[in-house]
């Protein structure tokens, strides 16, 4: 990278508002070059191919544009281990952790004038001799995954999306096409292996550590780099799904199908997204809904109410697998924008999800104003049952199905393809949900969830207190045993800290 471009790369810094954004200061330089001393080509800078092969690999532009001062990028957990050790006799740095680069957040997973630990070469994936669990590194992507297990007949409860990193996903719950049958990614862990702010390598399961296990099920970054995943694996035989798109003109149906399925009984083999999409290129509004039912029968009566809406732009409804299935999510995600996801959740009535649509749609309506370029995308989905009685417990405050189903999951993106317009999404996410949450708490609207789902919150909202008071609580004194001195409070500074 020239100087030009690391000058333009702080006034973006200083543009996009990053809370991240630090000043580069010797002893982070300092702390650098004692990292290089320790683990050599381990430790990348500005203007190597591969200091810029992992900035642009983020998946959205405004991680992109925060260049930490190097970065790491250990193969082992041992040097991640040593790592964090020798980060420990540094002052004044902030570290970022990341995995596979994929939050929307400034500063989540990169660290501006900082050190960021680029996980992506810890990316073992490894069956059990039992054939029970799966080991996986934390720098793969879902899809490498599915595409090992597959042609086994096997998965894993990952991401709906091909290139989705593990370590984020799962330390922030992590919705499957499996979840309504078996709950949060999360809680399909058996194993995490985890490094201490102590530089120690621990196990966190059901046997050991058990505070620190629950607490790793939503906690974030707060308590420890988990280097290695152990999954239980699921047999799976093809599966039937694929997306339906139907014009504008559908919405009314969309949105009473979505409506009468959250208000029939809970069945846990229907995976639902529907996202209401508007596309600025096209000045054309649309649905498309994921569909997926958890049996290898193309006779899936029970979502009839989607299927038969009319008339459908495309459909590619089939038996697959679950690369196929992700591959395809993938393709239809906007790429090289600036984005800012936001959520809210709240239970189901039977007139709230067209209010709120109608909301979206005049959001939408005056950021198109302002960005004819923009996207602007809101699903609603289902939140995933909690661990039934006796299983291990994630942080998340439910207890059985019946608090769960009636919920509905927002989700809105908006995008820009250029740094100009962050601050503007910023703002029109912020102010919709506001908006939507003003409007459910109108007598008859049927009020809000205080649980936020941590992996599509914005910055400017605050998952964790949704946990509940006595859950903060655990956290705090689950952090106080494993991070005494509070590095992952204070000096991994990117993602949502216990307060
Ligand atoms: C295109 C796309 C599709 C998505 N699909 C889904 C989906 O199907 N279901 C769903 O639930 N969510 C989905 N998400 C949201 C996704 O779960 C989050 O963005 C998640 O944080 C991504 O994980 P990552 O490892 O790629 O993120 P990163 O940006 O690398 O990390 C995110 C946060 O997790 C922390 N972190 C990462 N790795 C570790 C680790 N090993 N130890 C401790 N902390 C760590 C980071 O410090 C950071 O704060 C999607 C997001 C995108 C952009």
């Amino acid at each position: 990278m020239t100087h030009l471009s690391t000058l333009l790369f702080s006034s973006l810094v200083f543009a996009l508002g990053a809370q991240a954004a630090t000043t580069t200061t010797t002893t982070t330089i300092g702390c650098c070059r004692l990292l290089e001393d320790a683990f050599g080509s381990l430790v990348v800078y500005p203007d190597s191919a591969q200091y810029n092969s992992s900035v642009s690999s983020y998946f959205f532009l405004e991680q992109r544009q925060i260049p930490p001062t190097c970065i790491v990028q250990p193969t082992a957990a041992n040097e991640v281990s040593n790592i964090v050790k020798t980060l420990s006799s540094c002052s004044d740095v902030e570290v970022a952790i990341r995995s596979g680069g994929h939050s929307p957040n400034v500063g989540f997973s990169n660290a501006s004038n900082g050190i960021t630990l680029d996980l992506r070469s810890l990316n073992s994936i490894v069956l059990a001799a039992d054939g029970k669990t799966v080991s996986v590194g934390t720098g793969n992507q879902w899809g490498d995954v599915y595409q090992k297990l597959d042609s086994l007949g096997k998965t894993v409860v990952g991401a709906r999306v091909f290139d989705v990193g593990i370590g984020g996903f799962l330390s922030g719950g992590g919705i499957s096409f499996f979840s309504p049958r078996d709950g949060f990614g999360c809680d399909n862990v058996q194993n995490f292996q985890v490094v201490l702010a102590s530089g120690a390598i621990v196990n966190a399961n059901a046997q050991e550590n058990q505070l620190l296990f629950k607490a790793l099920k939503g906690g974030q970054n707060n308590f420890g780099i988990i280097t290695r995943f152990d999954l239980f694996i699921k047999t799976t035989a093809k599966f039937w799904g694929g997306a339906i798109v139907t014009p504008e003109s559908a919405d009314a149906a969309q949105l009473d199908a979505f409506t009468k399925f959250k208000q029939a009984a809970y069945n846990p083999l229907i995976e639902i997204e529907q996202t209401f999409v508007y596309y600025g290129s096209q000045k054309s509004y649309f649905v498309s809904n994921n569909l997926f039912y958890l049996s290898s029968s193309s006779n899936i009566s029970a979502l009839d109410s989607f299927t038969s809406i009319t008339p459908q732009l495309s459909s590619t409804l089939r038996i697959s697998d679950v690369a196929s299935f992700a591959s395809e999510v993938e393709a239809g995600q906007p790429i090289n924008q600036y984005t800012v996801y936001a959520t809210t959740t709240f239970p189901i009535t039977s007139t709230n999800l067209k209010l709120i649509y109608t909301l979206w749609k005049t959001t939408t309506d005056q950021l198109a104003a302002t960005i004819p370029e923009t996207i602007s995308a809101m699903t609603y989905q289902s939140i995933p049952p909690p661990p039934t009685e006796g299983a291990p417990k994630n942080l998340f405050p439910f207890k059985d199905p019946s608090q769960t189903h009636p919920l509905v999951l927002l989700l809105i993106s908006v995008y820009s393809p250029y740094e100009k317009d962050y601050a503007l999404l910023q703002q029109t996410s912020k102010e919709f949900i506001t908006a939507v949450e003003t409007l459910l708490k109108e007598p008859g609207n049927g009020g809000v969830s205080p649980y936020k789902y941590l992996n599509y919150a914005a910055s400017w909202q605050d998952p964790i207190s949704g946990y509940g008071a006595v859950t903060i609580k655990e956290m705090k004194s689950t952090a106080a045993i494993y991070d005494p001195k509070a590095f992952f409070q204070t000096v991994v500074k990117g993602g949502y800290k216990l307060k």
